[in-house]
């Protein structure tokens, strides 16, 4: 045994972060007979990318994770279907316009106010689905593989004659900006396009939408075998010392970590399990540790890539759109996901001018009959968060009157995210860049620290890796959050099996 507690009872661990990572690595451990399990949060909330708020009514809005991707397989799912959580009938809709869900109740406008006819927009929205397909399928021909997923879909879709018409290269271009909120990129020219085949998409309904209670009453699940007075709110950590007990010394020093928050309160343990985001990582991963992380770890960081999708909801005291319309669909003559565009405006400022043609429509809310979301990622979203609610609500009104010629009623409540700018997230998920490795990285981030001892062979599991982020099929979601916390749990588990 190479650490100073002698099994699971005496054991302490730490849990940084109460996010789906933190919560079940806690669930897992306490479930597993640990008894010294403690979560310090930084908020004064728990959750994490999981935020299930009530601002307009009764009804609950999701101002982060919203959908459970996949049915075989997904633990969320069977746990969500088990405790009866799952949303039935209508609200169980997407309710997000994309490409693989265009219907003829999504509403498609060009800049002159004109409708985009239905068989284009379906035309195109069908091939764009087939190729990004065949990219997360692993089919890509050996000329694409090398390229960016913007590159590689400018490529395969200028081969078809809808790239002929206007109107089919300007819905395409809509595809590609709208693909940007999957990807939590800026734009698809800085995604892999083979990569992303290592991304596995689970069997069954893709969007399966939550009951009344949201994500929100899946976290009260696992919270349920978490003592309340194990998780510590408001405590940010500053400071994790580790390596501080070297084998054999437990004399000296019992606790090899030494976990300091922000406002000098100190916590001793055996292990941490370390789940803060990606986005929190690159900002603080070179001043959080000491010693400071090894170098794989330090580029593994700085190479993945972190984006940020923001959501606006609008709410209005009475709808304006048509019964059967889902959303309204803004389709640019040179949007930002334009290859010449993205180019031109790669230099500057001058992108910041534009920052709402980022936006790809405002789709129906579950739940919410009089109310739109406003869909924006990348550095226009970081940008966004940056200006004044009523800046957002009076441009988001301005684009939804031209591009529909609707006459549009001011908005009587509205709720923005800013995931990019909140300083315990710093983003909205991971991505892997075109030049990155992508699974040496995550599994780099994933790895325990102190490193395995080469002699020996031996790992002190002092500092564990979990967060969507170390996931290498599963990254961005909250399943693979879940389950990267419940990795790192059971090798605590099976490490004190030994
Ligand atoms: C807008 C948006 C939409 C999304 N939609 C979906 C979706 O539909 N479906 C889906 O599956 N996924 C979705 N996701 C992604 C999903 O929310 C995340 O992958 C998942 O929730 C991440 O969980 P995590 O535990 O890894 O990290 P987090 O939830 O980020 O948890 C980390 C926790 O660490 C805390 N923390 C940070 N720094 C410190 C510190 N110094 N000290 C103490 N605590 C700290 C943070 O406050 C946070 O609570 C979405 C995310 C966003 C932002």
């Amino acid at each position: 045994m190479s650490t100073c507690a002698a099994g699971p009872t005496d054991a302490k661990v730490v849990i940084i972060g109460s996010g789906f990572a933190g919560l079940a690595a806690a669930s897992t451990l306490v479930k597993g007979g640990f008894k010294n399990v403690l979560v310090l949060e930084a908020k004064d909330r728990i959750g994490g990318r999981v935020n299930t708020v009530k601002p307009f009514t009764e009804n609950i809005i999701e101002v982060g994770a919203n959908w459970i991707h996949g049915q075989t397989g997904n633990p969320l799912y069977k746990l969500a279907k088990e405790k009866n959580l799952l949303s039935e009938g209508p609200c169980a809709s997407n309710n997000m316009c994309q490409p693989r869900s265009v219907s003829s109740r999504d509403y498609f406008f060009k800049e002159d106010g004109k409708p985009v006819p239905n068989k284009i927009v379906d035309q195109v929205s069908s091939l764009f689905t087939k190729l990004t397909d065949k990219a997360f399928d692993d089919q890509l021909e050996p000329k694409y593989q090398d390229l960016t997923m913007g590159a590689y879909l400018d490529d395969a879709f200028g081969a078809s004659p809808l790239a002929a018409t206007e109107d089919g290269r300007q819905v395409f271009e809509w595809c590609k900006r709208n693909e940007c909120t999957d990807e939590a990129s800026s734009s698809l020219y800085e995604v892999s396009a083979s990569q992303i085949s290592n991304y596995i998409a689970l069997e069954g309904d893709f969007y399966n939408t939550l009951g009344p209670g949201g994500y929100r009453a899946i976290l009260d699940v696992l919270l349920k075998d978490v003592p309340s007075e194990n998780i510590k709110r408001s405590a940010p950590v500053k400071t994790i010392r580790w390596d501080l007990a070297k084998e054999g010394h437990c004399e000296d020093q019992r606790y090899p970590v030494q976990v300091i928050c922000e406002n000098g309160q100190s916590f001793q343990a055996d292990h941490v399990i370390v789940t803060v985001s990606l986005g929190v990582l690159k900002e603080k991963g070179t001043t959080l540790f000491e010693p400071a992380l090894p170098a794989n770890k330090l580029s593994a960081i700085k190479n993945l890539g972190f984006g940020t999708v923001d959501k606006i909801f609008l709410y209005f005291e009475k709808s304006f759109w048509p019964a059967d319309c889902e959303g309204v669909q803004m389709v640019w003559k040179g949007g930002p996901e334009d290859k010449d565009v993205y180019k031109s405006l790669s230099q500057g400022d001058a992108w910041k001018a534009t920052w709402f043609k980022k936006i790809t429509g405002f789709d129906t809310v579950a739940r919410h009959p009089t109310a739109l979301c406003g869909w924006i990622t990348g550095r226009e979203a970081l940008y966004m968060e940056k200006l004044q609610d009523s800046e957002i609500r009076d441009t988001c009104l301005r684009l939804l009157k031209s591009f529909t010629g609707w006459s549009v009623p001011a908005v009587s409540k509205m709720l923005i995210s800013r995931w990019g700018t909140d300083s315990h997230v710093r983003g909205s998920y991971s991505f892997v860049p075109d030049d990155v490795d992508g699974v040496a990285a995550q599994k780099a981030l994933a790895a325990p620290l102190p490193p395995k001892d080469k002699s020996t062979g031996k790992r002190l599991l002092q500092v564990l890796f979990a967060g969507e982020a170390t996931h290498v099929n599963f990254y961005t979601t909250t399943h693979g959050a879940y389950l990267t916390g419940v990795r790192e749990a059971e090798r605590l588990i099976s490490f004190y099996k030994k």
